[in-house]
């Protein structure tokens, strides 16, 4: 069973950049997208991926509330791993992100199959 990924993003650029990643990396498959923090719940909660990655900077609630309450919604059914991405240093919002409950935080510069596949094994080694 491949590992459903939902991409969460305001940018189309980086959602295709995304997209890429993730059909790169053996075992990930793209299941939706979400260009908002608002839709990105609404998505995680009809599609129930195993994975989002999630921007911060979105219109609306940005991507550490939607990360909270993506993981509320799912508190007591299937688990969800969220992995917070952006253009920003990971001093900006790895702690903040860790604080919500991410699984990990990845610069948007340094994101590829590697490091997702990583990132992805520590989550499923924490949880
Ligand atoms: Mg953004």
């Amino acid at each position: 069973m491949p590992i459903r990924v939902l991409i969460v993003d305001d940018q189309e650029p980086f959602r295709a950049v995304a997209r890429t990643v993730v059909e790169m990396t053996d075992g990930f498959e793209v299941v939706g997208e979400a260009e908002s923090g608002e839709d990105s719940v609404t998505r995680a909660h009809e599609l129930n991926p195993d994975l989002v990655l999630m921007d911060v900077n979105l219109p609306g609630i940005n991507g550490l509330e939607a990360t909270r309450q993506i993981l509320a919604d799912h508190a007591n059914g299937t688990p969800v791993v969220v992995l917070v991405l952006s253009t920003y240093e990971a001093a900006e919002y790895g702690p903040q992100a860790e604080e919500v409950g991410a699984a990990g935080f990845i610069p948007k510069s340094e994101f590829s199959p590697e490091r997702l596949a990583d990132a992805w094994s520590a989550a499923s080694v924490a949880s």
